[in-house]
C-alpha cells in the first residue's frame, strides 16, 4: 500500500464548494467531539459494570474450590503480601487460569450507593485519567524565596513552601446524565451514542435544524470519512482512549486556529483513462497539474482518497494497492465463514487457504526484485553523517532542511517584531481616540495587517517545503537501503530518550540550579529534530520488510565505546568523530577510525556471529571537500590518496544467531 500525492487545480467555483464542505465537516467534528465527551461518562460506567461482572465471575469461581485451595487463591490475588516467594507446580497451575486474569488488574469493587457523576477527562488517555471531582477551589501550595540574616549578618536565601487561601470550595454539579436524543425528524428520540448514530445524515440534519443551521449539503461519503469506523475522527478518539498510546492527546475542537483542511473519502475516485482529470464526489472533475502522476500510480489500483488544501494549493492523495488486494480481502472473509461452517479440516477450507497463500506470494513478488547476493549491513544513525554503514559509507544529511529552518526562524523573528510594533501603534491609536472622545469601536483583537498576513503565508509555505524536503530525502535513502540489503541491523535507539532534556541539578544550598549541560543539549536536540531519524528508521523498516528483507534491532549499549575488532570497551577511546583502540594486543591499536563506522560494525557484529568477513581498511582522503564536489565536478577531479590499514577480520553474515 502506498500513497500518491497529486497536485490539482480547482476552479473558483470548486474552491467555494470545498470551503463550504470543510465548514460543514468542522461542525460535524465539533458536534461529534461534544457528544463523545458527554457520552464518555455514561460509557465509562458501562465499561466499569462490565469489569465488575468479570470480577464477580472470577470470585464465584474461587468460591467453588475446596477450602484449602480457596484460601490460597484468595490470598494470592487479594493479599499479595501473603504470596509465597516460591510456588509449587500445582500452585502455579491453580492460579494460572484465564478467568482469574482480571483479578491481577482490578480489586473487587461495589457500585451500590455510587452516584454516577460526570467524569473529568485528563489530557491524556481518558480511561486511565477519568476521575470524578466533587468540588473545586480551596487552599493551595506555593513556593517562595525568603531572605534571612544569619549570625554574621550575611543574607541567606531559603526556598519555602506555604499554603495560601484559594477560592472557596464550590461543589461541582453532580447531575447524572444520559445519552442525548435526536430532537426531531424520522429518528426522533433515538439515543445518539457513537459513530453508528452520527454517521446517519438525517440525525445530523435534525440536530442542525434545532440549532437553527441550514441543512447539510455535504456528500455522505465525506461524513463517512470523518465519523465512520475508519474515519479520521473515530481514529483519533480511539487513540486517545488507548492506554498503550500515551502520547496521543484528546482531539481538539476545530476553530479559526485548528482548521479542517481535508475531505476524506474511503472509496476510490474516478480516474480518466487518457485525460488529465480526477473526478471526486461533490466537487466534480479536478484538473491535474502534475507531470508524471500516471507513472507514479503504476499498475496499482486506487483504494481511498482525500482532497487536501495546503498553502501551496490543492492536492489529491490516493492510497493504492496491488490489484489482487481487494480480491484477497473478499476471499479472507469467505475463509472465516467456511471455517465457522465446515471446520478447519474440510477440503474447501484447505483449497481456499492455498489460493490465498499463492495470492499473497504474487503480491509480494511484484515488489521484490531478486538480489544476486544476500548482503547484510550494520547501520549507525548519527548527527555528522545521517547514517554510517559498516563498510565505511558515510551518508551526508539533508542540509536543505536545515537551511529552511534557519530561514523560518529568521522570518519568525521578523514577524514577532512587526507584531510588537503594530500592537504598540494600535494601543496608542485607541488611547488617542479615547482621549479625543471619538466614537470607539471595541474589538478584542487587533486585525492583522497585510504585511503580517503576507509574512505568515510565507512562513507557512516554508514549513511545508521543509516537511516535504525531509520526506523526499528519507524516502530516497530508505528505498536505497531496502533495495540493496537483505539483512539490516539498525541501532535500536529510543529517539524520545535522546531528545529528553537533562535532569535539573538542584544547588545544595537550596537556591537555584547548577549547570547541567542543558544548553549544549539544546543545540544537539535542534539538530536531531532537523534530521528526522525516527521517520527514517520507520520508513526503512517498512520498506525492508516489504522487499522481503529481515530487520534486526541491535542494542545501542557501548556501541560507540567498543572496538569492533577486539571488543575492548573504554569510553576514552572515542574522541569526537575519531575512534582509536587502546588495547595493545589489537590489530587496530593506535589507528584512527571513524567512530560512526566503528559503531556500525559493532551493530552488525551484535547480530551476526557466524562466518568471517574481512574489512578492507582503507583510509581515503579527498583534497576536495565531498560536499562541494558536485559543483566543480567538470573542472577539478578530486585527488584521492589511499592509505592501506592493516586488515582485520570480523565475524559476519551467514546466518543470524
Ligand atoms: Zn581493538
Amino acid at each position: 500500500m502506498k500513497t500518491i500525492c497529486i497536485k490539482v487545480k480547482l476552479s473558483p467555483e470548486q474552491e467555494r464548494e470545498f470551503s463550504n464542505a470543510t465548514q460543514e465537516l468542522e461542525w460535524i467534528w465539533n458536534f461529534s467531539l461534544k457528544t463523545y465527551i458527554h457520552n464518555h461518562c455514561v460509557k465509562w460506567y458501562e465499561w466499569a459494570t462490565g469489569i465488575k461482572v468479570k470480577i464477580d465471575k472470577a470470585l464465584a469461581e474461587i468460591e467453588k474450590l475446596p477450602p484449602e485451595q480457596k484460601e490460597f487463591v484468595y490470598n494470592y490475588f487479594l493479599n499479595p503480601s501473603l504470596r509465597p516467594s516460591k510456588m509449587t507446580q500445582q500452585q502455579n497451575k491453580l492460579v494460572d487460569k484465564e478467568v482469574y486474569k482480571i483479578l491481577t488488574m482490578w480489586s473487587p469493587f461495589d457500585f451500590d450507593g455510587i452516584t454516577k457523576v460526570p467524569l473529568r477527562l485528563s489530557e491524556r488517555s481518558a480511561y486511565i485519567g477519568a476521575s470524578c471531582a466533587i468540588a473545586e477551589g480551596g487552599p493551595y501550595w506555593i513556593s517562595e524565596i525568603i531572605e534571612e540574616k544569619d549570625e554574621s549578618g550575611e543574607v541567606i536565601k531559603h526556598r519555602k513552601w506555604k499554603l495560601v487561601n484559594g477560592k472557596p470550595y464550590m461543589p461541582i454539579n453532580k447531575k447524572e446524565h444520559s445519552y442525548p436524543l435526536v430532537p426531531s425528524g424520522q429518528y426522533k428520540d433515538r439515543e445518539i451514542i457513537d459513530w453508528t448514530d452520527l454517521v446517519v445524515k438525517a440525525v445530523l440534519t435534525s440536530v442542525r435544524e434545532s440549532e437553527g443551521l441550514s441543512p447539510l449539503t455535504l456528500h455522505s461519503n465525506y461524513i463517512n470519512g470523518l465519523v465512520s469506523q475508519n474515519g479520521s475522527f473515530q481514529k483519533s478518539w480511539s487513540a486517545f482512549l488507548d492506554v498503550k498510546r500515551m502520547q496521543s492527546k484528546r482531539p481538539k475542537f476545530k476553530n479559526e486556529e485548528y482548521k479542517l483542511n481535508t475531505l476524506l473519502n474511503l472509496y476510490p475516485p474516478t480516474i480518466s483513462e487518457d485525460e488529465d482529470w480526477i473526478e471526486v464526489r461533490q466537487l466534480g472533475k479536478l484538473e491535474v497539474i502534475d507531470r508524471n502522476w500516471r507513472k507514479r500510480m503504476g499498475g496499482d489500483s486506487p483504494r481511498s482518497h482525500c482532497i487536501t488544501k495546503k498553502k501551496s494549493g490543492y492536492y489529491v492523495n490516493i492510497t493504492t494497492e496491488h490489484p489482487l488486494h481487494s480480491e484477497k480481502t473478499v476471499l479472507l472473509k469467505q475463509l472465516a465463514k467456511i471455517k465457522k461452517e465446515q471446520g478447519k479440516d474440510s477440503q474447501e477450507y484447505l483449497d481456499l487457504e492455498a489460493t490465498i497463500a499463492s495470492m499473497t506470494e504474487k503480491i509480494r513478488g511484484s515488489k521484490v526484485k531478486p538480489k544476486n547476493k544476500e548482503l547484510a549491513v550494520g547501520i549507525d544513525p548519527g548527527i555528522n553523517a545521517i547514517i554510517a554503514t559498516d563498510q565505511g559509507d558515510l551518508y551526508m544529511p539533508n542540509l536543505s532542511r536545515e537551511r529552511i529552518t534557519f530561514h523560518i526562524e529568521k522570518l519568525q523573528a521578523k514577524l514577532k517584531h512587526m507584531q510588537d510594533v503594530n500592537d504598540k501603534v494600535w494601543r496608542q491609536e485607541n488611547q488617542r481616540q479615547l482621549e479625543d472622545g471619538e466614537k470607539l469601536e471595541i474589538k478584542t483583537k487587533r486585525p492583522k495587517t497585510n504585511n503580517e498576513l503576507k509574512l505568515e503565508h510565507k512562513i507557512a509555505r516554508l514549513h511545508e517545503r521543509g516537511a516535504s524536503s525531509s520526506r523526499h530525502f528519507n524516502h530516497k535513502l530508505s528505498s536505497r537501503i531496502a533495495r540493496t540489503y537483505k539483512h539490516v541491523c539498525w541501532e535500536d535507539t529510543k529517539i524520545e530518550n535522546l531528545m529528553k532534556s537533562p535532569k535539573a541539578k538542584p544547588d545544595l544550598s537550596g537556591i537555584g540550579y547548577l549547570p547541567n549541560g542543558a544548553a549544549a543539549k539544546r543545540s544537539l536536540n535542534w539538530l536531531f529534530k532537523q534530521r528526522c531519524l525516527g521517520d527514517l528508521k520507520e520508513r526503512t523498516k517498512q520498506k525492508v520488510l516489504e522487499y522481503g528483507g529481515v530487520w534486526h534491532d541491535s542494542a545501542p549499549k557501548y556501541s560507540s565505546q567498543k572496538c569492533h575488532c577486539c571488543g575492548y570497551t573504554e569510553p576514552l577511546q572515542r574522541d569526537g568523530s575519531n575512534f582509536t583502540c587502546k588495547n595493545e594486543a589489537c590489530k587496530m591499536y593506535g589507528i584512527s577510525q571513524s567512530a560512526d563506522v566503528n559503531a556500525a560494525r559493532n551493530h552488525k557484529k551484535s547480530v551476526f556471529e557466524l562466518g568471517e568477513v574481512k574489512y578492507h581498511n582503507l583510509s581515503l582522503e579527498y583534497n576536495v571537500s565531498a560536499r562541494w564536489k558536485h559543483r566543480n565536478r567538470n573542472k577539478v577531479k578530486p585527488v584521492v590518496s589511499v592509505t592501506k590499514l592493516p586488515t582485520t577480520s570480523t565475524p559476519v553474515p551467514n546466518k543470524p544467531k
